[in-house]
């Protein structure tokens, strides 16, 4: 009985998402579920928590009730199992009593498979009543975290959960899920929920395809600026810690031409649930937003979220750098750090209505999240130590894994900063100490007679705001402090006194902002276009339709009949018949440039194309290097050499690439693509002689 129903499991994983294996963790906590034994399941975001009680739910004869903490989330996740066929809905406030009553009917008569609700609606007798009239197989508490005081999300509703639970009359198992459980908080779970440590399932909370930096005293707003210029089209947070910082960013992005939307409290829903949809419709790629947004969003293809501010804890940190990369694929995650955030952080901990012990706790993890922005070890493994596990690997991709930029000595710059800040008795903050040191005409420094100061325009060579981006360096390398929070003035340490005596010197990472973007894939472009389009017409979010994996997967194999792409992971029967025909389209018109596209794309040769490659082939080809010979020296393929040369064609070099090919082939070439059109490469090249290469081709169209 039991193995059939593991064996439908099995089969439902293929059918309805395409998938063919449970991921680690996924198969014993579903093999536990059909087993009638209640579990706590800890895997990371993106680790598919979720599938680990629909898949029960569709091989469990009676309804799975999900407890979910946010309406929001409930509408997007019946959609996405909409998408999949699968007759699920919600019940909240959100809905007009007729529409409530209609469900409910439509629960009773056994229509829907799963139900989800908020805690709340647990204790509504009407509610109640409804539930004894049918039959439960499974609840599933989501975000479980919330029920724990020592969580970074306590939600008190959460807390009713457990004696629901006993008073329940029926005895469904209990499916706890969550991505960030400390020891303590899966303790509580586990005393609440009455669950024993071997039937505690978790995967660590290790997400591989995340990429964690650091950077530090760096201008946050050019940093974005090319940050973001080189994410190009692609989705991203940025999260701020307040309503006014992320109006300021969102200007600043938006007076540049970005298309942005912000996010915060202080707008009203309609704005906000504009910029939500805006963003998870793929209208605008960038949200800029307090940590009020997030909790509700699934969307699977955010590639990056940076922190403009520093977060206040670990588990919210990592909450939300974590909503990057839900589908698996590459992600990075970027923290911006400045020691005026930390003091900002404290404040308000210190300004915070709460009690003494839980403003210390807070304290504490205020301090390891700063810890996160010094430490020297691999961030990937600071991150789950904190959770509890005690791996030493290390990612290897991290920035403190992969440290770019050379240590440059600062030391006689660093001593004319500290000497200024100790000559002006540090009172003064950033702006002054710049202004000094650059030996600026503002009246105030002569009022206060800082013209005299003898660093005064010892760093006249600079600018003032160049000064102040170094002396945000030397306080996130802790050799400055700054004190108090509207206007800060800047302390030495006892690192910066060293500095001034002579015993210790200044050794400091040039920081490189500019981060190099991979080349495009174009099969991968054209289908997220069509997704997009797709999901103009259906209002169904991209990402339900297709998550950026599957597109990638789609872009890599180029499946051409509806056998292969349904082999795509991703893709099940449902999706296959609804889409199946118009992806087809589009990867139809690939099937000629394959062997040309394949080669040159980075994620189909495990090897990135470095930007502004294909200009120095360019330039070699022009100096008189051969194709052949091109291709032997770089260790690419002569086929990725020719598309080189074409995009700097394209890109305006001069190279005349049509020379390159016998003029009475040229002319047949033509003649040819004028007759058959110049769309797809293949017909003409199969109503050519022979001798003649696609290369000829290229050469001759420019394409
Ligand atoms: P979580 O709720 O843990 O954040 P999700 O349930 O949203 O994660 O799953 C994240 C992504 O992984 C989704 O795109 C989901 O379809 C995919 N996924 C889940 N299980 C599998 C699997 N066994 N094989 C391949 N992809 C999977």
């Amino acid at each position: 009985m039991e193995y059939n129903r593991l064996q439908l499991a099995q089969d439902k994983l293929k059918s309805i998402y395409g998938y063919d294996s449970f991921r680690q963790g996924q198969h014993t906590i579903i093999e536990q579920i059909l087993n009638g034994t209640d579990t706590i399941g800890i895997m990371p975001t993106g680790g598919g928590k979720s599938l680990c009680y629909q898949i029960p739910a569709l091989v469990l004869p009676g309804i799975t009730l999900v407890i979910s903490p946010l309406i929001s989330l409930m509408k997007d996740q019946v959609d996405a199992l909409a998408e999949l066929n699968i007759p699920a809905t919600y019940l909240n406030s959100t809905l007009s009593v007729s529409e409530e009553r209609e469900r409910q009917n439509l629960i009773e008569d056994g229509f829907y498979k799963l139900i989800y609700v908020a805690p709340e609606r647990l204790e509504q007798y009407q509610f109640q009543q409804l539930l004894s009239r049918i039959s439960l197989s499974l609840v599933a508490i989501d975000e479980a975290h919330c029920m724990s005081q020592w969580g970074h999300d306590f939600r008190p509703s959460y807390l009713s959960i457990s004696s629901w639970l006993e008073q329940l009359e029926q005895n469904p198992t209990v499916l706890a899920l969550t991505a960030t459980a400390t020891t303590e908080v899966c303790k509580d779970l586990q005393n609440f929920l009455h669950i024993g440590e071997h039937h505690v399932i978790s995967t660590g909370f290790e997400r591989s395809n995340l990429t964690f930096k650091v950077k530090k005293g760096l201008n946050k707003k050019r940093f974005i600026d090319s940050y973001i210029t080189s994410k190009k089209k692609e989705s991203g947070i940025i999260y701020a810690s307040t309503r006014k910082e992320v109006d300021q960013i969102y200007q600043h992005l938006s007076s540049s031409g970005i298309s942005v939307a912000a996010y915060h409290g202080g707008m009203n829903e309609k704005e906000r649930s504009r910029s939500q949809e805006a963003f998870i419709h793929d209208e605008v790629n960038i949200i800029i937003a307090t940590n009020a947004f997030g909790m509700g969003i699934d969307k699977s293809n955010v590639r990056f979220v940076v922190h403009y501010n520093l977060p206040r804890t670990i588990e919210a940190y990592y909450q939300e750098a974590g909503r990057a990369g839900r589908d698996g694929e590459a992600s990075e995650c970027v923290v911006l750090f400045s020691p005026q955030d930390v003091r900002t952080q404290a404040f308000l901990i210190e300004q915070s209505d709460r009690n003494e012990l839980r403003q210390e706790m807070e304290y504490k993890k205020l301090q390891q999240m700063t810890a996160f922005c010094h430490t020297e070890r691999c961030l990937q493994q600071y991150i789950l130590n904190y959770f509890g596990d005690d791996s030493n690997k290390t990612c290897g991709k991290c920035s403190n894994c992969v440290q770019t930029g050379e240590k440059v000595n600062k030391t006689r710059e660093a001593q004319m900063v500290f000497s200024t800040v100790k000559r002006t008795r540090e009172r003064f903050g950033k702006t002054i100490i710049s202004q000094i040191l650059v030996g600026s005409a503002n009246q105030k420094l002569k009022q206060l007679q800082l013209t005299n100061v003898t660093t005064y325009g010892l760093l006249k060579t600079w600018s003032q705001k160049d000064v102040a981006e170094f002396i945000d360096i030397l306080m996130a390398e802790e050799y400055l402090v700054p004190m108090g929070t509207t206007y800060p003035t800047i302390q030495l340490t006892e690192k910066a006194v060293q500095v001034l005596m002579g015993e210790l010197e200044v050794f400091l990472t040039e920081t490189v902002t500019a981060i190099q973007s991979e080349e495009h894939d174009v099969v991968f472009e054209a289908l997220r276009e069509l997704r997009k389009q797709i999901s103009t017409e259906s209002r169904i979010p991209p990402y339900m339709i297709f998550s950026d994996k599957t597109l990638k997967e789609m872009s890599r194999l180029i499946p051409l009949t509806i056998e292969e792409f349904s082999s795509v992971s991703g893709v099940g029967e449902q999706k296959q018949e609804k889409y199946g025909q118009a992806f087809l389209e589009i990867l139809q018109q690939f099937k000629d440039k394959q062997p040309m596209d394949l080669e040159v794309e980075p994620a189909n040769k495990g090897r990135k194309t470095k930007k502004g490659q294909f200009l120095e082939t360019a330039k070699r080809f022009h100096d008189g290097d051969s194709i052949e010979h091109l291709a032997e020296v770089l260790s690419l393929s002569e086929q990725t050499i020719i598309k080189h040369l074409l995009k700097a064609q394209q890109d305006g070099v001069e190279l005349s690439l049509e020379q390159y090919v016998k003029p009475e082939d040229r002319e047949i070439i033509l003649q040819v693509a004028n007759e058959v059109g110049s769309d797809y490469l293949k017909p003409i090249k199969e109503a050519l002689p022979e001798h003649i290469t696609y290369q000829d081709i290229h050469f001759t169209l420019g394409k």
